[in-house]
């Protein structure tokens, strides 16, 4: 009976691959979508090894104005969460979670923040009015504990058997944030109270402005999708060179241009580039959250510390 092994090796073997569809099953991880970079990596943060991320507006990405892609409609029908930044930030979601027929819950990060008003008195005629809200919240690292903390709550919703360690890796993460807040008040309290102040492109500083005392002066508005005017361009020039604005920045997810002709017009220097809405990519200098505050402070530090020669 040659053949009685082989058969019991065959039944196993069978109950084995029957069996194995449901232990994958157990270890499949929980799919989740982020509209863009940042909110993809405090995501991971918390999620750590028991989530798989997408991240929709990727590293360098303008989320103001954004055209999603079959793939992004793709992931969003398949994910169990869904996390928006809200406030106005990126409005096309809205549109991608009904087109994609998606039934994921969808968390909102900036719940429970202190909205701040978008074009106050930069006197921006004619548009603006989708823009009556800043979604740049993250830009304060307080504001980020409140994103962290929602993106926990959400995920132990989605994944109940998961509690323990979303907790755990969120109070890590905290404590992290908590850090960088103190690293960037320290920062700012290292530069003279006269040169707290620059120029950045578009208007997406004004959490980080009012959390930590460095003034921001945008040509653009909250959103990128309007165009700076002349008007707003010939004004700033004169304010830096009244007000003695050190240095201009440029952004990540912005064109140039515009920055370096306040530059050359003024006076100012450039101060190197700064993130703004969105990551680097993983090989550069703002990768993550943390790495990003930590870079941009230090830009600003370097820039504005120093007086002239
Ligand atoms: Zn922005």
């Amino acid at each position: 009976m040659p053949n009685r092994r082989a058969l019991i090796g065959a039944i196993a073997a069978g109950l084995l691959v029957t069996a194995m569809p449901l232990a994958a099953r157990a270890q499949e991880k929980l799919p989740v979508v982020a509209s863009f970079s940042i909110l993809g990596d405090f995501v991971r943060e918390v999620g750590g090894e028991r989530v798989s991320v997408t991240t929709l507006v990727g590293a360098n990405g303008d989320a103001h104005v954004y055209s999603p892609t079959p793939a992004d409609a793709k992931a969003m029908a398949a994910a169990k969460l869904i996390v928006v930044n809200g406030l106005k930030f990126e409005g096309w979601m809205t549109r991608l979670i009904k087109s994609s027929g998606a039934k994921a819950t969808v968390a909102t990060a900036t719940t429970g923040v202190s909205p701040l008003k978008g074009d106050d008195d930069h006197g921006k005629a004619g548009h603006g009015h989708d823009h009556d809200v800043d979604p740049h919240a993250w830009q304060n690292a307080a504001n980020a504990k409140v994103y962290v903390a929602n993106i926990r709550d959400a995920l132990v919703k989605a994944d109940p058997a998961g509690q323990a360690a979303y907790e755990a890796n969120a109070t890590r993460y905290l404590a992290q944030l908590d850090a960088v807040d103190g690293e960037v008040k320290a920062a700012v309290a290292r530069i003279p109270a006269d040169r707290r102040k620059a120029i950045t492109s578009h208007d997406a500083f004004g959490y980080f402005v009012k959390a930590y005392g460095i003034a921001f002066i945008a040509p653009q508005g909250v959103s990128t999708e309007a165009e700076a005017s002349a008007k707003d361009v010939a004004r700033i020039i004169r304010q830096v060179k009244a007000e003695k604005v050190p240095a201009v920045f440029l952004e990540n997810v912005t064109n140039p241009r515009l920055v370096e002709q306040i530059a050359r017009e003024s006076g100012a220097k450039i101060g190197g580039r700064i993130y703004s809405d969105a990551l680097s990519d993983a090989s550069g200098p703002a990768g993550t959250y943390i790495a990003m505050m930590k870079h941009n402070i230090s830009e600003i530090e370097k820039a504005l510390a120093a007086g002239p020669a």
